[in-house]
């Protein structure tokens, strides 16, 4: 018997190997003769019967037999579907495929893309880092879990760390796979190794030497998974030799290339990922793991969805959330389709009206307000979700036509007899985050606070993902219908917080998903503050005083000022003149660090101001402080660094051909032999903007160098206008490259 903590899984052959990390730090492989299944539906059985038989199938499954399972999520009884157990793991895809090619209309797919180790957890009812007892028999194991999901101070064992890097002898401007190693270093706890040889065999051989000795746990790169290790690898099979840094004795493999994928509108890149079997890789550009102590929350994350760590590092919170909507399928014999489904009714033209309004209530009364104050809806959506048990199957379910859980707006009523699979899912990070929430203040600070700090966090993006998940095109359990039932409850919650505040004499001044902002001239705090029990009581929903505004702002879109536009708005709060903003420069991820620091410290200033005059008063210290940053931008004395733009590039770089700033470095990065993918970041600085038939307007970050200047004037012009998205509300607008002064608007 081992006993220990569930570390690492994934699958080989006919067997899935399990690490488990043991109580003296010694990190023990199993293995289990276990292989992943998928399921098979078909209206004729007899097309089933003969499938099971076909020749191309047997290659792929080592065993078939006919199982009861719910087909779809809205089914109330079981049919009989095929199962077929994989000979190999992780040929799921493969056999899906040939069994597409056998017939593509007969047969329905399910389970198949479900990854083979967190299959493993679903059945075994296991989780990474779980502390357990496993037994060997006969090839099988046996698994004995002292560990509890709800628990929230499991130990964690101490994990060997280290960082590891390359450097290349570069040839080119930009590194490439063709360079010779100049030297590798690893770094761990308070000391650092630089391997350094003439040979580059003998270099890469101390790599594999130096590991199998640290025998680390995890081992960090920045961009291991497209530069640090496929480089490596490159420069091994250049000297023919293998790259064993895995616990399992077998050379680190090169991945196809990252792909490019469409989600929530916007293109996205994920590259490919390198796995160090037995010990995790955590590339810190391709993973919200930065540094050690975001790990408590990857642990947290893990263990809730049932994924690896090397996978729950890279993946999406929709995955995580899916994953955890697969386990509660999973108990429920319920199978996971392969490809989406979409059962949508037809909508009337009434409905599709009242639906599509989406979270938005009460557009913003576009200017500057005094003593304005506003009031949140902690976690709304996902509340919403689950105390209304929205779901895809729970919509409009045909078990209870008498619901008493009706959507008024929408004519809809909702299941009362089953508990929905989205809601289910999400009761446990909703309950853990709450719990951690409570902790936190009961430590306020050390490395207690930190810990459940780090893990509230990680859970709150679970709840925010959730509502736009439910109609996403991944999403195997939510439909578009439940997405709209979220949006009709949340206006009827908004509605009924804007009427008790109404009742109570205040004004709506704006109120957008979770969000109210409320004012009566002359009221103080505490009649604000006493705006948050009546209205929890109204809604049935908890909700928070955030405070305040001495003077908010709530701007018009930039096209046309006569456009009010949801979520563009600064303020200053009446305590500790905190400044509060959404959608301006500040912001935003894409500008460049002068601007956003330049914006925050006019900010600052104006936040002296206690009300609408008085930040009027304050323009010309606004005008000193943009004059500071205009001879700063004029006498070439702003770091390269602090005027980059980052942008998400939509499409491939062979497909750009307009010449716009972003082309003019996409070209030149083409020429140095890189090529960009859409979804990939692109970052550059501004060089000679004007120049609209040069390919030099813009520099790519990568090939920056001593000669490269900035162009001042383009800068000059773009700081006044960052300028005047805080100034134009308060009558005080800048045109750029002219004017002494200030105008008035
Ligand atoms: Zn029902």
């Amino acid at each position: 018997m081992v006993s220990g903590y569930l570390f690492d899984a994934y699958p080989k052959n006919d067997k899935m190997v399990i690490w488990i990390k043991a109580e003296n730090g010694k990190t023990i492989r199993l293995e289990d003769s276990w292989t992943h299944s998928i399921y098979v539906a078909a209206d004729g059985k007899e097309d089933l019967k003969s499938l099971a038989q076909n020749e191309a199938i047997k290659h792929y499954a080592k065993n078939s037999e006919f199982v009861l399972r719910y087909e779809k999520i809205t089914d109330h009884d079981m049919r009989r579907v095929l199962k077929l157990d994989l000979a190999d793991s992780q040929k799921a895809i493969a056999l899906g495929n040939a069994i597409e090619g056998i017939n593509y209309d007969a047969f329905r797919l399910y389970n198949v893309d479900v990854l083979p180790p967190q299959a493993y957890f679903y059945e075994h009812d296991l989780f990474p880092l779980a502390k357990c007892k496993v037994t060997e028999s006969k090839g099988s194991l046996k698994w004995q879990v002292d560990d509890d999901l709800q628990a929230t101070d499991y130990e964690v064992p101490d994990f060997k760390i280290i960082h590891l890097d390359a450097k290349h002898r570069q040839e080119a401007r930009l590194p490439r796979f063709t360079d010779k190693l100049d030297s590798i270093s690893i770094k761990f706890a308070n000391q650092d190794i630089e391997i350094r040889n003439e040979s580059e065999a003998e270099a890469l051989d101390n790599l594999v030497r130096e590991i199998a000795v640290l025998d680390p746990d995890f081992v960090f790169t920045a961009d291991g998974d497209e530069s640090v290790f496929p480089y490596l690898i490159e420069r091994s099979m250049i000297n023919q030799m293998q790259l064993v840094l895995s616990r399992e004795s077998m050379p680190v493999e090169s991945q196809k290339g990252g792909i490019t994928y469409f989600s929530y509108g916007k293109v996205m890149y994920r590259p490919s990922t390198i796995m160090l079997h037995g010990r995790v890789h955590f590339d810190t550009h391709n993973s919200f793991i930065f540094d050690h102590s975001s790990l408590h929350g990857l642990y947290e994350l893990a263990r809730l969805c049932r994924m690896p760590l090397h996978t729950t590092s890279r993946a999406t919170i929709g995955r995580c959330l899916s994953s955890m909507q697969f386990y509660c399928a999973f108990k429920k014999k319920l199978l996971v389709p392969w490809k989406p489904v979409n059962t949508e009714k037809w909508k009337s033209y009434h409905e599709l009206f009242v639906a599509d309004r989406g979270g938005l209530i009460f557009e913003p009364v576009v200017g500057v307000h005094e003593n304005v104050g506003e009031f949140d809806f902690a976690a709304l959506y996902p509340s919403i979700m689950r105390k209304r048990n929205v779901s895809g199957e729970t919509v409009n379910c045909d078990c209870c036509p008498g619901s008493k859980n009706i959507v008024k707006e929408l004519g809809y009523h909702i299941c009362e007899r089953k508990r929905g699979i989205v809601s289910e899912a999400l009761e446990l990070p909703l309950d853990k985050r709450a719990k951690y929430k409570k902790l936190k203040k009961m430590f306020p600070k050390g490395l207690k606070f930190q810990t459940y700090e780090t893990r509230q966090g990680a859970l709150k993006w679970i709840g925010v993902v959730s509502f736009g998940y439910l109609g996403h095109a991944n999403s195997k359990f939510g439909l578009i219908d439940s997405h709209i039932v979220v949006c009709a409850i949340d206006r009827e919650v908004l509605l009924l917080a804007r009427n008790v505040a109404e009742d109570r004499g205040f004004n709506n001044l704006h109120g957008i998903v979770d969000s109210l902002w409320v004012q009566r001239m002359g009221a103080s705090k505490e009649e604000y503050a006493n705006l948050k029990e009546p209205i929890e009581q109204a809604t049935g929903y908890d909700i928070s005083f955030e405070g305040i505004y001495k003077w908010i702002a709530f701007l018009p879109s930039k096209n046309n000022p006569l456009v009010p536009v949801v979520n563009r708005y600064f303020g200053c709060f009446e305590d500790g003149n905190i400044i509060k903003d959404r959608g301006i420069e500040t912001r935003r991820h894409d500008t460049p660090a002068l601007f956003s620091r330049f914006q925050m410290e006019a900010l600052q200033i104006m936040a002296k101001g206690n009300n609408i005059k008085e930040v009027k008063a304050l323009m010309p210290k606004v005008w000193d402080l943009y004059q500071k940053y205009k001879q700063m931008l004029q006498e070439g004395r702003v770091a390269l660094v602090d005027l980059i733009f980052t942008k998400n590039l939509s499409k491939d770089s062979a497909q750009y051909s307009v010449n716009t700033a972003e082309t003019s470095a996409i070209y030149q990065l083409m020429e140095e032999g890189k090529m960009m993918q859409g979804g990939q970041t692109l970052q550059y600085v501004i060089t000679d903007y004007y120049r609209k038939n040069s390919r030099k307007r813009t520099t790519p970050v990568d090939l920056i160098n001593d000669k490269t200047i900035y162009d001042s004037r383009r800068y000059i012009e773009l700081l006044a206008e960052t300028c005047n998205s805080v100034t134009v509300p308060f009558g005080c607008k800048l045109k750029p490259n002219d004017g002494e002064a200030m105008q008035l608007v």
